[in-house]
């Protein structure tokens, strides 16, 4: 009886414990089960796209002036949720969402929108399909302050150039110089020459002043002024020069590439009234013409120039305010469609640079 007794204290230790072992067992298999479901398969995506956006936003704060990122990798699976201080990334096919976090270095002067790109669905609502929309993050900054949109915004105008406060007095007596002419062809390609294209818009934009009120004897021509047409070496001494509010000079760039840059030259060594005045009309035509989506203007410069510095600035004068706007690209079809008798898109051209000269109102 003794030992049976004995034999029955063992199984009452043993028993318990063996069930304990179980349940224990049973709860670390569903952990491990747990734990694989939960397992972050994309860590490294995240951290990868995470580290890149506050790289980006990093490096827009250093930036001077305005600027565009267009960040165009895959994030197609990925939220994207910017903050002041950080960006969150998030898997939105993952069973169980963990954000991934990169600290954005803060910045005193310079301000970040909060935003969150490809907002989460609705539990049950997520498939393969409904995230078929990339999150593609547009970094857009400008003056000091950056917002992100994706692609399903409008995208933003962001090439303008601070222009003086106090706009200039109008321009009312003008001398309009289409760059080049005689046998001084200017640049030449696509089958056209430069100097057949500036005596186009030279006048167009003639008509265009002339039809909102501006005075036909306060205006103009360098080619048209003599009997012969005059190239562009004997224009530095034209008697038209003297009394004029402003000069103009139109040329066409040349870039050997596709691209429709607007470019406003005003004289470096001009005295600060005249260099101020040539810079403010420069800046409102850059300005207005970059604002027409229609003209596909890809970027606009304003730059000081020196007389010997470019084939127009002998144009300019030290003492009359004055611009040589160089207008898009000789080489491309795209550019100097612009520039056909007739086309719409030259009577918005010469409307703006119109405006920029003081004459409001008939801008089609
Ligand atoms: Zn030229």
């Amino acid at each position: 009886m003794e030992k049976r007794g004995q034999h029955t204290a063992v199984e009452a230790v043993l028993i318990p414990i063996f069930i304990l072992i179980t349940v224990f067992g049973l709860i670390n298999a569903q952990l491990i089960a747990h734990l694989m479901k939960i397992q972050d398969i994309t860590f490294f995506e995240k951290k990868f796209l995470a580290g890149d956006a506050a790289t980006i936003i990093d490096a827009l704060y250093a930036v001077p002036g305005n600027a565009i990122v267009l960040y165009s990798k895959d994030t197609k699976w990925f939220s994207f949720e910017f903050k002041q201080d950080e960006v969150a990334i998030t898997d939105e096919t993952a069973a169980i969402q963990l954000k991934t976090v990169y600290p954005i270095m803060a910045s005193k002067v310079n301000s970040l929108s909060p935003v969150i790109l490809n907002p989460k669905f609705a539990k049950g609502e997520k498939t393969q399909d409904s995230l078929k929309v990339k999150a593609a993050p547009i970094f857009t900054k400008v003056g000091k302050g950056i917002t992100i949109t994706d692609k399903q915004q409008p995208f933003p105008s962001i090439m303008q150039i601070p222009c003086d406060a106090s706009p200039a007095p109008a321009v009312n007596t003008l001398l309009l110089d289409a760059g080049h002419g005689d046998d001084d062809f200017g640049f030449v390609g696509n089958s056209l020459n430069e100097k057949d294209l500036t005596a186009i818009i030279a006048s167009n934009l003639g008509k265009s002043l002339i039809g909102l009120g501006f005075d036909k004897a306060k205006l103009f021509y360098s080619r048209k002024s003599m009997d012969k047409e005059v190239g562009q070496q004997n224009k530095a001494a034209l008697p038209e020069k003297n009394g004029m509010d402003f000069i103009l000079s139109i040329h066409i760039g040349e870039n050997k590439g596709s691209s429709n840059n607007v470019k406003a030259y005003y004289l470096a060594s001009a005295g600060e009234k005249v260099r101020k005045q040539s810079r403010s009309i420069g800046c409102l035509a850059l300005n207005s013409l970059v604002a027409r989506p229609e003209l596909g203007i890809t970027g606009i410069s304003l730059l000081p120039t020196e007389e010997d510095e470019h084939h127009g600035a002998m144009m300019l004068d030290k003492s009359i305010p004055g611009i040589i706007l160089e207008y898009g690209n000789i080489d491309s079809q795209e550019s100097t469609a612009h520039f056909t008798d007739g086309a719409p898109s030259l009577q918005a051209i010469t409307a703006e640079i119109a405006k920029a000269l003081g004459w409001e109102g008939a801008a089609p």
